[in-house]
């Protein structure tokens, strides 16, 4: 009988071998596995007595904490779906996923138990509220999370039969659409992505994770299951500060974090450095964008720390490249290791170009990234359309573009998709012209990427005001920053005559975008 990949079993086998060490550090509380498998059994018997089955969506909402990390585990044994919420979005985009979804039970930290009360009276399918907080305050029409555990056995949950390819988790992106997609992450995904971050970035149980990449972001990047499958330690970071973070390196001894380059550069910035000893030589994989070469270099230069790149998508589960000095590359060749690199086991890429033919392997002809892989999600929460667009005779559309050469190493350079990464984060296009077009004074507008010292991009909006009209850069941003969330709204605001468009009416955004890129080798940063 074939023996299914389930992601339990990474909390199950750590609990075996190392139960009685530290899982968990957050705060100045520290969990054994032990510990960590207990308040999962707590949380999972809870949900069962509160009449969730499984295939039901259970929301978190919540910074980085160890009650996130027992959403994972507590909610996948027991078969139901966890849908991490991007705490950085505002209510009625939160709104919105949990009424797609269609969301029983919402996990919320207490910060922001506010945002989720605004809009509560509009979250038909929500019967269960609970509050994750160290405090136990109460809150109304809250239940605290701790007081539920209390009260509920620790013994394993009923084995609920759930196969290898059930979802896990429904993941929202900012796509190319205006509104987020729900991709579906199966058991398999997940259990195989895990199994390659620990391959290609060598996690062992020695590893002490500092947790700079938000949970909600693909579960940590696979992280979650990875790190807990080898049995190392989560060190959970509320809020990522600097101070903090080199705080944290140095009392628990990190030897590894994962990043998107906006961090890295806080990092590599920040002046107080020298007043800590750090000597666990940590290793840092950064992905969500390229980083420039000089931030590798500074890294392993001015700190003796290492350095890897990875690549992929939520739709992938996410890694599907890995950027590794071992990959025939010499140490210091910063450039070539800031290139997106070579597939991970089990994947396969093609670079397409737009007759679906393999552009050459010469570095300089572009096409679109394809994967086939068994890391390639199950589609769009009901948006079968999307799924159709996406996965074509079983090849999935990055919507990345890029360079490859005889060695297979892919260079990102430009991205087919209206999508604008800053700060690691997506956002889409669409969506912000049409909060855009909302506006009284706006005729016509477009969103594009610019270059960003801070965050690698950043929005700008491009807007043919109606006559008579004569708002400020100010207003119009301010008018954004009311209705979303503060990472997605234009940092930049130009008027124009008008917008160059295509025989057929279609906006060429490239022409837009080429006078803001002039000088970059990349048209993504
Ligand atoms: P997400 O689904 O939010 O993880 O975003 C996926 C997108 O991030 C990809 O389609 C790429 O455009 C971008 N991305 C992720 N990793 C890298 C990388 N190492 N280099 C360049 N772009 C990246």
């Amino acid at each position: 009988m074939e023996v299914p990949l389930l992601v339990d079993d990474f909390l199950r086998r750590a609990v075996q071998v190392y139960p009685d060490k530290t899982a968990v550090v957050d705060g100045d509380l520290r969990l054994s596995y032990r510990d960590l498998q207990r308040r999962v059994n707590q949380l999972s018997n809870a949900l069962l007595g509160l009449g969730l089955v499984a295939g039901d969506r259970v929301c978190i909402l919540s910074p980085n904490s160890h009650f996130f990390l027992e959403s994972f585990y507590a909610t996948s044994q027991i078969g139901v779906v966890l849908v991490p919420l991007n705490y950085r979005l505002g209510p009625s985009e939160h709104e919105y996923i949990l009424n797609h979804a269609g969301v029983r039970a919402v996990l919320v930290d207490w910060e922001y138990t506010g945002v989720v009360d605004e809009i509560r009276s509009n979250l038909a399918s929500v019967e269960h509220w609970i509050i994750a907080s160290e405090t136990g305050e109460a809150h109304e029409g809250w239940c605290d999370w701790n007081a539920l555990l209390a009260e509920t056995a620790c013994s394993p949950p009923p084995d609920p039969g759930v196969c290898e390819n059930d979802v896990v988790s429904i993941n929202y992106t900012s796509g190319t659409t205006a509104r987020p997609k729900g991709v579906m992450l199966t058991h398999r995904n997940c259990y195989l992505n895990a199994y390659n971050m620990i391959a290609h970035l060598g996690i062992r149980h020695e590893d002490v994770e500092l947790w700079t990449l938000p949970m909600f972001h693909c579960n940590g990047w696979g992280g979650v299951y990875a790190l807990t499958g080898m049995g190392g330690t989560h060190v959970v970071l509320r809020n990522v500060e600097a101070g903090q973070i080199f705080g944290l390196i140095e009392r628990e001894s990190v030897t590894f974090a994962c990043m998107a380059p906006a961090v890295l550069r806080t990092i590599l910035d920040y002046n107080g450095r020298d007043e800590h000893v750090i000597t666990s030589r940590p290793r840092f994989a950064v992905a969500g964008a390229p980083p420039p070469a000089a931030f590798i270099e500074r890294l392993e230069q001015e700190l003796g720390w290492r350095f890897v790149q990875i690549y992929g998508l939520t739709e992938t589960a996410p890694l599907l490249t890995v950027a590794h000095p071992d990959h025939n590359t010499e140490a210091k060749d910063y450039a070539r290791r800031s290139r997106a690199g070579v597939p991970g086991i089990g994947v396969e890429l093609a670079v397409l170009d737009d007759e679906g033919q393999p552009v050459a392997m010469d570095g300089q002809s572009v096409g679109e990234i394809c994967a086939r892989s068994n890391v390639v999600f199950k589609g769009y929460y009901e948006q079968p359309d999307q799924t159709e667009a996406a996965i074509v005779d079983g090849w999935f559309h990055t919507g990345d573009l890029a360079v490859w050469d005889e060695t297979r190493c892919i260079d990102i350079v430009d991205r087919k998709k209206d999508v604008i990464i800053s700060g690691g984060e997506n956002i889409s296009s669409p969506e912000i012209e049409d909060m855009l077009y909302r506006h009284a004074a706006v005729l016509e507008c477009a969103v594009i990427g610019v270059p960003d010292e801070k965050w690698g991009e950043t929005p700008m909006a491009l807007i043919v005001l109606r006559s008579g009209r004569l708002p400020s850069e100010q207003d119009i941003i301010d008018f954004c920053r009311e209705r979303l969330a503060h990472f997605k709204c234009p940092t930049r605001v130009a008027f124009v005559r008008e917008l160059p468009r295509t025989a057929t009416g279609k906006l060429k955004k490239f022409r837009l975008r080429e006078q803001f890129w002039q000088g970059e080798q990349r048209r993504v940063k």
